[in-house]
């Protein structure tokens, strides 16, 4: 360990054999368009991006013009979509790192169309449908074929997608995405009515696109999934790629009614071993688990003792436990045959596994595993990832 003890591991052939395990539920020609916003959910988007392709991703979807410049400076060369809004200079941007971008209004379509001109480059875009999620996008009962033909109008555009989103992919009710998707289906076919072809129609993540191969159209944007969640209901096995460990860095041994922590929330029952350990809501170890988080020390079971505060948490032990400072501690992730996950996570502070793992803070070193070689995140290059 060459600095501090608290990391986060990513296992890029877990995201690899999740994009392929993905793919091998997808309909002949389905395009796989890996979601990498937000730094690939926490676990870093260049080397997330890359193991994505490797496991048979066509194509990349990021939120913000940004997300995808970075991913263009690190040399990423698919197809990027920027599926938020792409607002002010975000346009300029997005044309420079040659991103797809989303257009839902025929005054940015109009403002994307001038700013390419300019460039002199032809953009792609995608037409966003609001058919229930209430976000961005234009209304499926609205002026969607004029949107769709000021478009196609606009020389420096080009019209490579039409797309929407579910907003219930996840329930145990599909009623509501057959809903969006039939009123989808009902706007793809007015297009082509107008003499219209978008190459890429979609509108499924992953809970979708594994559940329910009738909505997948000829692209789903699959995040979660690769990074090893089963989404919802869905029918797969996938491997949870990232893992957050540290280290004890004090042990006490107290008796009954020790207490611990902001608020002395917390007090030992029994005489009990505590362990310190380096991590906090600054972290994204959040202030929610406070006397509710189990992690395993040293392979045994503990239980988070008193509040989490920002860089430090305390985990409690039965007193027989055997534990020295320097054992390791897995706070997400599996050991010897038991794991945290982030669905556990997620129950503790009441959110899903999405919040908790976007929620992982800049301020934990990544580290890269390929098999048995790994690297931390500064040293990733082409040589590294060539072995994906
Ligand atoms: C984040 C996002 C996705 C990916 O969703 P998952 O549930 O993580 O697969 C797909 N489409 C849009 C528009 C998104 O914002």
């Amino acid at each position: 360990m060459n600095g501090r003890p608290t990391v986060a591991e990513v296992d890029l052939v877990a995201i690899r054999d999740n994009a392929h395990a993905v793919r091998g539920h997808l309909g002949p020609g389905v395009r796989l368009m890996a979601v990498v916003k937000a730094n690939a959910y926490g676990h870093g988007a260049g080397p997330v991006a890359r193991a994505a392709l490797a496991g048979g991703a066509g194509a990349l979807a990021v939120a913000l013009a940004e997300e995808g410049a970075t991913l263009r400076a690190e040399g990423v060369d698919a197809p990027i979509l920027v599926m938020g809004p792409t607002l002010g200079g975000q346009a300029a941007i997005a044309l420079r790192a040659d991103l797809e971008t989303t257009i839902y209004d025929v005054a940015s379509a109009k403002l994307l169309a001038e700013a390419a001109a300019r460039e002199g480059v032809r953009a792609s875009v995608h037409l966003k449908v609001d058919t229930g999620m209430g976000r961005i996008g234009v209304a499926h009962d609205g002026p969607v074929l004029d949107l769709a033909s000021e478009i196609v109008r606009q020389p420096s555009l080009r019209l490579v997608g039409l797309m929407t989103h579910l907003a219930s992919a996840d329930s145990a009710d599909s009623g509501s995405a057959e809903r969006q998707w039939s009123r989808f289906l009902d706007v793809v076919e007015a297009l082509r009515r107008a003499g219209i072809e978008v190459p890429f129609v979609h509108g499924a993540n992953s809970a979708a696109a594994l559940r329910w191969p009738g909505m997948q159209g000829s692209q789903v944007r699959v995040g979660i999934a690769l990074y090893g969640i089963v989404p919802g209901p869905a029918p797969a096995r996938l491997r949870p790629a990232l893992s957050l460990t540290s280290a004890v860095a004090q042990v006490k041994r107290v008796g009954p009614g020790f207490r611990v922590g902001y608020g002395e929330t917390f007090a030992t029952a029994d005489e009990a071993v505590l362990v310190t350990v380096p991590v906090g809501y600054a972290d994204g170890y959040r202030r929610a688990f406070s006397n509710r988080a189990r992690a395993l020390v040293g392979g045994t079971w503990a239980q988070a003792a008193g509040r989490v505060s920002m860089d430090q948490t305390v985990f409690a032990l039965p007193k027989t436990a055997s534990v020295a400072v320097g054992d390791p501690v897995v706070l997400l992730g599996a050991a010897g045959g038991e794991a945290v996950t982030a669905e556990d996570w997620a129950a503790w502070a009441d959110t899903i596994p999405y919040e908790i793992l976007c929620g992982i803070g800049p301020r934990v070193p990544r580290v890269y595993r390929i098999g048995e070689q790994w690297r931390a995140a500064a040293s990733v290059d082409a040589e590294f990832l060539a072995s994906l």
